[in-house]
């Protein structure tokens, strides 16, 4: 039962990424009364643009962040029981090249570590020598191969991940509404009023609200100054961008050491390919629908052929890309992207709660932590819960019942353009065969259920 004492106050979340989701409906299930605004689609930031690994954080060992990579292992590890059916275990493969003593102990004693924050210690790490590797891909030539270490993480459905934590949040009584974009705030007594702009058909409306929370990802500045609050948080940004191969990939997945870079590059199965991220570009302009530039995708395909040369993922089988932009909020004065502690920051001023930063695994962790600062700030007295609950709506772009996920999507879940569709709901715009017969399968069903959909 939601505390009867938090009934009443009301919370208004901007942005609808995967922290938004996650707040809203555990603000819900919590008795506040709750509105969403998200300027674009559900998901379409940041949180549509990962990697999609649910991991601990291996490398993130290597800046000392244990209390990070343990929530970082346990909140994966809560993600795996919570929606099975879009995170799930998957085994990576380390490549050692021979005589490189020095990374393969270093590496070691990570894998030692990150075992020892496992509960299930099942999933503990091994060694392949190479004569028993079943993957024979590794370019071989000029970096002999001493073996592969072999550890556990996991793989995951972003965009879903936050489309059914709206849907629940709906369900315990929260307004969560997509293309409104916040454009202004005005202070009441105790109270703010919040101007938000329908992106669809340009009306605007208000919403009055006790406490404001900024789960803006990459553009929380933006709101931070349009609330008129000041953190002073330094950020940084960089791009990251990922390619798709209609090669399938039936091995396992592979992490891959980028050399002269501190960190890694991975390959795994995507759907009906194979996935291929990430770069990692510092960039100072924000922008509102990031892609992969020329020179990442050349990065990538540099390292494709020089890695795995004969796993024909190269020019010709590549046929998607996207790019997502990472907001790391500076402790220091480190310069490097790739060396910055990956943990958010919380703040809170002048009733407006902000959020720095953040992982996509740990989302729920640092959601449910925003919402016990916000009742300490408010002095309320009733403990939060964090409810766990399962809503498994079966629907992927592999869905052999088109029809029946199109028009779930459509009656239930805020599609309100064909892009939100295919790519968030669906996810069909990922696979191989998308333009030249799924693209059109999924328009003949949606002009007979929403015809006023097809612009
Ligand atoms: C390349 C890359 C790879 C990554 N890989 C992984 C990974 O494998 N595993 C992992 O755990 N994490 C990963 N992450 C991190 C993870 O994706 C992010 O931490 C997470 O998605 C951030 O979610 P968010 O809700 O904070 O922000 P977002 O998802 O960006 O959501 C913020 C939302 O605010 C909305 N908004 C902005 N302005 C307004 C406004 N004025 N009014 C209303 N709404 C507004 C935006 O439209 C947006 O949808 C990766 C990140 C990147 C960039």
């Amino acid at each position: 039962m939601p505390s009867k004492n938090n009934i009443g106050k009301k919370i208004l979340i901007i942005g609808g990424g995967i922290h938004g989701a996650y707040i809203a409906r555990y603000a819900a299930q919590n008795g506040f009364s709750v509105t969403l605004l998200e300027k674009s689609d559900f998901a379409s930031g940041t949180s549509s643009r990962s990697s999609k690994m649910a991991h601990g954080g291996l490398r993130y060992l290597e800046l000392f962040d244990f209390k990070q990579v343990f929530e970082g292992i346990k909140a994966r590890d809560e993600l795996f029981k919570e929606v099975p059916h879009l995170a799930k275990p998957e085994k990576f493969l380390i490549p050692i090249p021979k005589n490189n003593f020095f990374f393969k102990y270093k590496l070691k004693i990570g894998l030692m570590l990150y075992d020892l924050m496992l509960k299930n210690k099942s999933l503990k790490h091994f060694w392949i020598p190479r004569k028993n590797l079943n993957f024979q891909g590794f370019n071989s030539k000029s970096e002999d191969l001493e073996g592969c270490f072999v550890y556990n993480d996991g793989l995951m459905n972003d965009s879903r991940i936050v489309i059914e934590n709206i849907l629940l949040a709906e369900k315990h009584g929260a307004t969560c509404l997509n293309y409104s974009e916040v454009i202004k705030s005005r202070k009441l007594n105790k109270q703010r009023e919040i101007t938000y702009k329908n992106c669809l058909n340009e009306t605007t409306n208000t919403v009055i609200c006790d406490i404001v929370i900024n789960c803006t990802g990459p553009w929380v500045n933006n709101i931070d100054e349009i609330l008129g609050v000041e953190n002073n948080i330094n950020l940084k940004y960089s791009r990251g961008s990922h390619l798709i191969f209609n090669t399938p990939w039936n091995t396992p997945s592979l992490f891959l050491p980028m050399p002269g870079k501190a960190r890694y590059y991975f390959v795994w199965k995507h759907l009906g390919g194979t996935m291929v991220g990430t770069t990692e570009r510092e960039i100072t302009n924000l922008e509102e629908n990031p892609e992969a530039s020329k020179s990442e995708v050349q990065e990538i395909l540099d390292r494709l052929k020089k890695d795995l040369p004969s796993e024909n993922l190269n020019e010709s089988t590549l046929y998607y890309s996207f790019a997502g932009i990472r907001t790391l909020p500076m402790r220091d004065r480190k310069s490097e992207t790739g060396t910055v502690s990956r943990k958010h920051i919380w703040k809170m001023n002048d009733n407006v709660l902000s959020l720095y930063g953040g992982k996509y695994t740990t989302a729920s962790w640092t959601a449910f932590e925003g919402l016990k600062l916000l009742s300490e700030h408010l002095s309320l007295k009733s403990k939060l819960v964090k409810k766990s609950e399962k809503l498994n709506l079966g629907i992927d772009a592999l869905n052999p019942d088109l029809k029946k996920a199109v028009s779930h999507c459509l009656e239930k879940e805020h599609v309100k353009k064909i892009e939100d569709l295919m790519r968030r709901r669906l996810g069909v715009e990922y696979l191989p065969n998308y333009k030249s017969e799924l693209y059109e399968k999924v328009i003949t069903i949606v002009k007979e259920i929403k015809p006023l959909l097809i612009d």
